[in-house]
């Protein structure tokens, strides 16, 4: 085995000396709609949102888009999780039950 091979598949320094991956297909999100998981729906109270920008950067599946009139979930991808509304400062996100809106 030679010295540069060793290196990196034995003793890596960091990780710049990993292999590197490639992804040759477009990301799962965009396949795959994850929204009919939930069993809560988050509903933003757009009277009390003051942009922050908060449940956007928490939302685990970047379903949240601060737009003109506040935030905007995209139910398509929300699993409704309820992060965006423990996180929410001013409480303006209230998780509702889905089978309400179906
Ligand atoms: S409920 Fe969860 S997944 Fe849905 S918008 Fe809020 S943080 Fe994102
Ligand atoms: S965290 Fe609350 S106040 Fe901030 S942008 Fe989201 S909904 Fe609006």
């Amino acid at each position: 085995m030679s010295e540069e091979v060793f290196r990196i598949v034995i003793d890596p320094k960091d990780h710049r000396d990993l292999p590197r991956a490639v992804i040759t297909d477009c990301p799962s999100h965009l396949m795959t709609k994850t929204g009919s998981w939930r069993t809560l729906r988050p509903i933003v109270d757009l009277e009390e949102c003051i942009k922050c920008g908060i449940c956007w950067k928490f939302c685990p599946d970047v379903s949240i888009e601060v737009k003109e009139e506040g935030a905007v979930v995209d139910y398509d991808y929300c699993k409704g999780c309820g992060i965006c509304a423990k996180e929410c400062p001013v409480n303006a996100i209230d998780m509702k039950k889905e089978a309400d809106y179906v």
